[in-house]
């Protein structure tokens, strides 16, 4: 018997277990596009009801926008459906390599090759670019895809505090006797919506002679001036030496994902990367609704400068409320409630209210420092904004939090 009632069982224990622990994650079903205004689902079965999204990584609203369907479109038209392949054998048209030419300028960078989905680029990428006589040394609040990808790795592997300098720059002296050094950080961390140091970075990466990692998958087309990314907001751009990005968050919010930076680290993905060898290439219609996406975003900064402009009347609009958020300037904005079962009630009750949003608890952060994630997006227009507050406020006030610090709701609720 392949599938004995004893291992079933065995099996129903740890979802069992899951469950106990409140960790069972629920998947909600969205009956409608991607967008500001979505019906949802939710429990399975239910009738369809209408809310405002404040959840999703749609930062420049394009994930449905008429012009990149309309791409798409044309690109199923020109390009067909889908390619049966890997890059390396028949699975690459023109427009793959179009995109990666845009995607080069957009980053500024030498290079680029795209991947399924980041995940596959960070899982790829450093086996790809290091031996067992490098060492890799990463902020310790990068993506878990990075953390992936550095396991499947033969170099070395350390570690520095979050976005302490002091701490990397002792790790960099301690690996000095390595044949390289490669500094790895998301540039914007996707749980507290903090950015990465990166002028710091750059510059004791050319102290230490190390080269110098950034995943962009939250920043890349919004972050900095004209959208490039964190290392135009610090001012590091052609400095970085590996760039990963996502086509799956502000980028369209489809799929795929990418390798950009140094002309001979990008070859060598190319060459070794085993997600780029052996898992199937991005469908021509993504490929083609990106094109557009970068046409758009390189055009005009109005989308970026309205994400700007949302996000501050956002984060303002919680502090006024007396909510406890985490400072910061990116779009995305946590709410902190520390308890996690608070932090599901909170989401729950606005969820009643209309608002969309998701409580974030271990293991996805830290044990004691749950929280309500809100993400801003380009899409959001005033009045959506201001029925999040009210609902904010109303529940809020419902659970006694306004007003309250931390130390506050975690005497009143628990950690
Ligand atoms: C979302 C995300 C990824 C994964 O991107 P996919 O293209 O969906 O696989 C990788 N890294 C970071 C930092 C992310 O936020």
């Amino acid at each position: 018997m392949a599938f004995a009632t004893r291992t079933r069982e065995s099996y129903q224990q740890e979802l069992s277990a899951i469950r106990e622990a409140g960790l069972f994650k629920e998947e909600r079903f969205i009956r409608s596009p991607q967008g500001a205004d979505i019906e949802v689902e939710f429990p399975a079965g239910a009738p369809g009801k209408k809310v405002i999204n404040l959840c999703a990584n749609n930062y420049l609203g394009l994930s449905s926008h008429p012009e990149v369907v309309e791409a798409a479109r044309r690109g199923l038209d020109a390009r067909g459906y889908g390619l049966s392949s890997v890059r390396f054998i028949c699975g690459t048209q023109d427009i793959h390599r179009q995109l990666e030419g845009k995607l080069t300028e957009f980053l500024g960078t030498e290079d680029t090759l795209l991947f399924p989905s980041c995940m596959d680029a960070n899982a790829g990428v450093f086996e790809a670019v290091l031996t067992d006589r490098d060492v890799m040394i990463a902020d310790r609040l990068v993506h878990a895809s990075i953390v992936d990808g550095m396991r499947l790795c033969k170099a070395a592997t350390d570690t520095y505090k979050h976005s302490d300098m002091k701490h990397l720059e002792q790790k960099l002296q301690e690996h000095q006797d390595k044949q390289r050094r490669l500094i790895i950080t998301d540039g914007v961390f996707s749980m507290d919506g903090d950015l990465a140091r990166l002028d710091e970075i750059v510059a004791l990466a050319e102290k230490h002679d190390a080269m110098v990692f950034v995943d962009e998958s939250h920043a890349s087309g919004f972050i900095g001036k004209t959208g490039r990314g964190t290392h135009e907001h610090c001012g590091v751009m052609g400095k970085i030496d590996i760039v990963t990005t996502t086509l799956g968050k502000a980028l369209g919010g489809a799929s795929g994902g990418c390798v950009s930076g140094r002309r001979e680290l990008v070859e060598l993905c190319r060459q070794r990367a085993r997600p780029y060898l052996f898992s199937n290439t991005v469908a021509p219609v993504i490929v083609s609704g990106a094109i557009k996406v970068l046409e758009l975003i390189s055009g005009t900064t109005e989308r970026r400068d309205k994400l700007e402009w949302n996000t501050k009347y956002w984060r303002e609009g919680l502090l006024k409320i007396g909510l406890d958020i985490k400072a910061g300037d990116s779009p995305i904005v946590p709410v902190m409630l520390y308890n996690a079962k608070l932090a599901q009630d909170v989401a729950r009750d606005l969820y009643a209210e209309g608002i969309y949003v998701v409580g974030f608890f271990f293991p996805v952060v830290a044990k004691g420092q749950a929280r309500i994630r809100t993400q801003l997006s380009a899409a959001h227009d005033q009045s959506h904004l201001d029925r999040g507050l009210a609902a904010f406020a109303k529940v809020g006030a419902k659970y006694g939090i306004l007003g309250l610090g931390k130390n506050e709701i975690i005497e009143k609720y628990g950690a």
